[in-house]
């Protein structure tokens, strides 16, 4: 627990009063600190923190500890952070949680992605020392920590980022402050806690992961405007993207994305529609690499619609039932729908009025490149399907839908040449070949997890690598042995 003298608690604890005395007075939700998180702790107690700037002031007294810690005892901290989020019931309350705070996703799903960062998340290993020797000696170049890091979460993917982001921040031997999604505020002060007991019992520096009992705009602003935190990084839509991005300091920006497919009349049609449709409805569409448009060449077309509906899709053909979707999951200003995003097919299809089969996993509809559902980063488990004459006009079509995000595409194809140009002319950070478009983060495909996928900035998939600084140390005319 955070040292706080006697004033310091007074004041603390006479603020806790304030704030529950005005959400009694507006009416409001029981505060935070006694929702569906539990937590109801002291101020600073397992790493939640009624104010940001104490939150921040406890990380960087943390960092400054932590840095003189050898690597294994990082190790040891990121194992107790893999294990703690594997136990059962962590992982089904994390799960269950998001999902009843933020009414997005399902469960199942969401307990696979939790999983899969405590598994594939890289940790001190993707370090790595460069030399440089020769007549002059030896140099080193070595990642290092910046030290207090402020990391933004959404609301789609919760506790995954916060895990992630946990993970290969302090491998890289940083602390971290969290601003959550105020719609994801419990679940992730829940988290923040367990995370903070399972560092405290291997005698962790107290505070090394810290949030905010209610986070807020202004107060992910005092994060990203405060002198002691010293790198940025947030995972959201374009807007938080840019704002970190402005502020003058080390930024990484993981941005919206609106990923295409591809399905050329070369592709085994059968896998590329279960393929789609698996990576179309995993957690009803939130995760931002989802499938969220298709451009069939119209030769295979009909034979990929009618394999999608063996695979789990519904297709909404009826010209009303189309105009009522459409009314459902777009807003006033023809953007998704909050309250519809990462609800599951059958729920949407009801809404509008059609009674689906519980193993209808996603909805498609064969519509033109105007469509709002192609233009528009719905997630939710609705699959645009545009038709094209032939493979050079889908892949124009798919690069002009994603809209310059360089986020994510797929592509199904048995032609090099096709699955070559595709990936040259999308420049996304993730293009995954005859694959569901989880495969891109480790499901079913090689390579490590994340759930920060940075485009803007550059890191691509981040890990521990891309928390650090590059610090380079000279040993002249030694050490050279060859
Ligand atoms: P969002 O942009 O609404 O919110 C993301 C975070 O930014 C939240 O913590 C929110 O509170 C904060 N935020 C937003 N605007 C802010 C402002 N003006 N000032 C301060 N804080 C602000 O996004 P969301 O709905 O939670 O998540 C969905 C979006 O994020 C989608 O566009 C999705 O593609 C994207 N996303 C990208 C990645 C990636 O790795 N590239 C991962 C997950 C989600």
């Amino acid at each position: 627990m955070a040292e706080i003298n006697k004033g310091e608690n007074a004041v603390a604890i006479e603020n806790m009063v304030r704030k529950v005395l005005e959400q009694i007075a507006v009416g409001g939700n029981a505060p935070a600190t006694s929702g569906l998180s539990g937590f109801t702790g002291a101020n600073g107690e397992n790493g939640i923190f009624t104010d940001m700037e104490e939150a921040i002031a406890a990380a960087h007294k943390a960092q400054q500890e932590y840095a003189l810690y050898p690597m294994r005892r990082r190790d040891d901290f990121i194992e107790a952070i893999r294990d703690m989020v594997r136990r059962p019931d962590i992982l089904r309350k994390l799960s269950e949680d998001a999902v009843a705070e933020t009414g997005m996703g399902n469960v199942d799903d969401k307990m696979q992605k939790n999983k899969l960062v405590a598994d594939k998340t890289p940790g001190t290993e993707d370090l790595i020392t460069d030399a440089f020797s020769g007549d002059d000696g030896l140099s080193i170049v070595e990642l290092s920590p910046y030290g207090v890091i402020g990391a933004i979460t959404p609301t789609t993917n919760p506790t995954e980022t916060v895990l992630c982001n946990s993970i290969g921040m302090l491998a890289a031997g940083n602390s971290v402050v969290f601003s959550p999604h105020p719609r994801a505020k419990n679940v992730s002060v829940f988290l923040v806690s367990e995370l903070n007991k399972a560092l405290a019992a291997l005698d962790a520096p107290p505070n090394l992961i810290v949030t905010v009992a209610e986070p807020s705009i202004k107060s992910t602003e005092a994060m990203m405007n405060h002198k002691l935190v010293r790198m940025l990084v947030a995972t959201g839509g374009p807007e938080i993207v840019r704002t970190v991005m402005s502020t003058g300091k080390k930024a990484i920006g993981a941005g919206a994305g609106n990923p295409p497919v591809v399905v050329d009349e070369t592709a085994i049609i059968e896998k590329a529609a279960m393929d789609i449709i698996a990576g179309c409805s995993f957690d009803n569409n939130l995760p931002c690499i989802a499938e969220k448009e298709v451009f069939a060449v119209e030769h295979i077309a009909d034979y990929l619609i009618f394999n999608m509906k063996k695979f789990g899709a519904y297709q909404v053909t009826d010209e009303n039932d189309l105009e009522r979707l459409k009314k459902l999951v777009l807003n006033d200003k023809g953007h998704a729908e909050t309250s519809c995003i990462g609800k599951s097919a059958q729920y949407l299809l009801g809404k509008i009025g059609v009674k689906a089969d519980p193993s209808v996993k996603a909805v498609i509809i064969d519509c033109g490149f105007d469509h709002p559902f192609v233009q528009e980063e719905l997630m939710m488990p609705i699959l645009p399907i545009v038709r094209v004459s032939d493979v050079d006009s889908a892949i124009d079509l798919a690069v002009k839908a994603e809209h310059g995000f360089r986020h994510t595409a797929i592509m199904h194809s048995q032609n090099v040449s096709n699955l070559t140009n595709m990936a040259k002319r999308s420049q996304t950070t993730i293009f995954v070949k005859n694959g569901p478009s989880f495969a891109g983060i480790g499901v079913g495909g090689e390579g490590y997890t994340t759930f920060t996928i940075a485009g803007p900035t550059g890191e691509g998939l981040t890990s521990a690598r891309s928390f650090a600084r590059r610090r380079r140390c000279v040993l002249v005319d030694g050490f050279n042995i060859r």
